[in-house]
């Protein structure tokens, strides 16, 4: 029998409610609303959607995010793509600002972590000098989602004991990276914004002794019905770039082997059909 083996806890007794915290007039919420599916959003995250009468939303923010709003909410996209700025990021700071200082409760909603490589902290500030209260909600950043949704562990005892998160979106002349830490082995290298200097990061970790054999992975568009996963060998990287669309990770090391073996998330076809058509 299970239970003479297993010192099973007894059931704590609770409330079935779920937790509920309050956005207050005049304030605002830096979100994170995760890498794409709706369902990795945090119950805080939700909580606050519901509540919020302003929403100020990047593009990475999926149109089934934005459903989960209240019908009232006022939606604003001040979304950026890498080369071409829709709304300049000192007209995000503004708008802020501007809702708040008005009474409005704002949610800031970001893709992923509002702290990975998302300026959370940027417009932070800017609330902190106009004296506008906040709360931070972090979210499931892609490097956790698109990876678990490709079935590649970040770590893993056998095969590497770190993983480092960098951006790729670095100018070769201001190149600042220590690239013999990012290309040592038994670590997980995860490049966000990656698949233009893709070549280049290529290079240099090769340059910088990682073996060229080693597996990567392309994440594309990770968690969502539209995923795509492509893998191959670091010497592989720009041509796997090629083939990917933003926004895509890229995972390079030892673990990525497990991908292949550990793949379990099938997007939906159906959904992806209806997705299509909805765009
Ligand atoms: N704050 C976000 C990252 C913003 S930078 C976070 O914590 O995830 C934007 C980059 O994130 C993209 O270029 C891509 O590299 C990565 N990214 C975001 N969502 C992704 C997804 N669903 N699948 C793969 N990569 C994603």
């Amino acid at each position: 029998m299970l239970d003479t083996i297993i010192p099973f806890t007894p059931r704590p007794a609770y409330d079935s409610k779920l937790p509920f915290s309050t956005l207050d007039k005049g304030t605002v919420a830096l979100v994170g609303a995760g890498p794409g599916d709706p369902e990795l959003l945090t119950i805080k995250a939700l909580n606050m959607l519901r509540q919020a009468e302003v929403i100020l939303y990047d593009y990475l923010v999926s149109p089934e995010i934005l459903a989960l709003a209240g019908s009232d909410a006022i939606l604003v996209c001040v979304g950026k793509r890498a080369g071409s700025h829709s709304v300049p990021q000192q007209k995000t700071n503004q708008l802020l600002v501007d809702f708040a200082m008005q009474g409005y409760k704002v949610v800031r909603l970001k893709g992923g972590d509002p702290f990975i490589f998302g300026r959370g902290a940027e417009e932070l500030e800017v609330l902190v000098d106009a004296g506008i209260n906040f709360q931070v909600v972090p979210g499931i950043t892609a490097a956790a989602g698109a990876t678990a949704y490709a079935g590649i562990p970040l770590t893993h005892r056998d095969f590497a004991q770190s993983a480092m998160f960098v951006t790729g979106h670095l100018k070769a002349e201001s190149d600042s990276f220590d690239w013999s830490t990012l290309a040592r082995a038994n670590q997980t290298l995860v490049v966000y914004m990656g698949l233009m200097r893709a070549e280049y990061i290529q290079n240099k970790l090769i340059e910088s002794g990682r073996d060229k054999q080693i597996p990567i992975a392309v994440v594309e568009k990770g968690t969502t019905v539209s995923q795509k996963v492509f893998f191959g060998t670091l010497s592989e990287l720009s041509v796997l770039a090629k083939q990917a669309e933003a926004p895509a990770l890229v995972v390079i090391g030892e673990v990525v082997e497990l991908g292949e073996k550990l793949q379990w998330f099938k997007p939906n076809k159906e959904a992806l059909a209806e997705a299509s058509a909805y765009v």
